[in-house]
């Protein structure tokens, strides 16, 4: 007898996502000094997270043994006048991936489909199998989002599709007017996902949210702490739609699925656009940098729009494995069916040009040195 048997049957081929390697990991499987391990591996801030928000919390830990409001009143009130939406649209989740698994839960059951962009951000697939929902992948022609091909790759069967704008890990961008298109396209039972992590990073955002304002009932906008505000480990993200589309999400969310501390310091760190401004200055420096030891190195490269970069370097994983080696810390980018590239996140300029070392040993011809000419 398996207790296999009597699992749900879409569990079995689920392969489960894998996270960046956390420097511990590392530290103990080589027995290096953690200290001297830099982790450029899960768009993380380098910065760390606000000083403000850091605050927040330590006064929120005072209050640890009471639950939280599950609500989150306090800081979906303030994400909403941030819009210029209302409380009713804003939904809270266990980080933004939270809000991804809302969807499963509120919309797709066994049979069902998403249509995802080819090298889109797998957690979408993943989630979807979790629910016995079948994922299609339509075409990227030069790592960016197809939307027209999206919306005609729609069958009686789909119930979600998921933009990622800017896509991780290609870094890609959908301009304004493929948006436009997109949404008047898309019929309304179909649910539209744009997942925003790294909208904070641009210097033009595109403009989802007129489409919850207008009330448009089928566009979910997803954003997180994660990534600009440097709070990965808190956990907490948010879901931005028309508040009839909330109220169906909010149905699957667990009562305490946000912790205190966690909104806490997102309150903080949301008002605190100092921290904001920093990190995206010193991402923008450090991605520019990267870039150009990237050409001058003679490696094609996919030009970003978030805080991480994908490039080609030959064989990926040996890459990924050697770096490791020499405490440097990224991501090959086998589950995403691209063996020959690796993708690194921006870190401070220290970091990067340790990694650019590195890289420069690895892949140039011993006779030349090109990682100088980058600085
Ligand atoms: C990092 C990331 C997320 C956010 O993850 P959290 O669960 O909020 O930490 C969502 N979507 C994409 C594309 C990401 O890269």
């Amino acid at each position: 007898m398996s207790i296999w048997n009597f699992a749900n049957p879409q569990l079995r081929d689920l392969v489960a996502y894998e996270p960046g390697k956390p420097v511990e990991d590392v530290a103990r499987e080589l027995g290096l000094d953690p200290s001297e391990i830099i982790k450029l591996a899960s768009n993380e801030n380098p910065l760390g997270p606000s000083p403000k928000a850091l605050e927040a919390m330590r006064a929120a830990l005072e209050k640890s043994h009471i639950y939280p409001d599950g609500g989150g009143y306090y800081l979906r009130e303030a994400i909403a006048q941030k819009f210029n939406l209302q409380r009713t649209n804003v939904i809270l989740g266990n980080g933004s991936s939270e809000i991804i698994e809302f969807v499963g839960h509120a919309f797709l059951q066994p049979g069902d489909e998403i249509i995802v962009s080819r090298h889109a951000f797998v957690i979408y697939k993943v989630m979807a199998q979790l629910f016995g929902a079948t994922t299609l992948e339509v075409e990227d022609p030069h790592f960016a989002h197809d939307l027209d091909a999206m919306a005609a790759a729609i069958t009686p069967r789909t119930k979600a599709i998921f933009v990622a704008n800017p896509n991780n890990p290609t870094g890609t961008l959908v301009s304004q007017a493929a948006i436009d298109r997109f949404v008047a396209r898309v019929p309304e039972n179909v649910v539209i996902v744009f997942d925003e992590a790294y909208q904070e990073f641009l210097d033009e955002p595109s403009d989802t949210l007129q489409f919850v304002r207008a009330g448009r009932p089928n566009v979910l906008v997803t954003r997180t702490f994660s990534k600009i505000q440097g709070l990965a480990n808190l956990r907490i993200g948010y879901g931005l739609a028309n508040a009839e589309l909330v109220e169906v999400l909010q149905k699957t969310r667990e009562p305490f699925n946000t912790s205190g501390i966690a909104q806490a310091g997102a309150l903080a760190g949301l008002l605190d656009e100092d921290h904001q401004r920093a990190t995206r200055e010193l991402n923008k420096e450090g991605r520019d940098y990267l870039q150009r030891c990237f050409a001058s190195l003679g490696l094609k490269y996919v030009p970003s729009f978030g805080n991480f970069v994908l490039v080609k370097v030959g064989d990926g994983r040996a890459i990924f494995q050697a770096l490791q080696q020499h405490g440097v810390i990224i991501r090959d980018m086998v589950a995403y069916g691209l063996p020959e590239w690796i993708r690194v996140t921006v870190g401070t300029m220290e970091e990067n040009t340790r990694f650019i070392r590195e890289l420069n040993h690895l892949v140039a011809p011993p006779q030349k040195q090109p990682a100088e000419k980058c600085h």
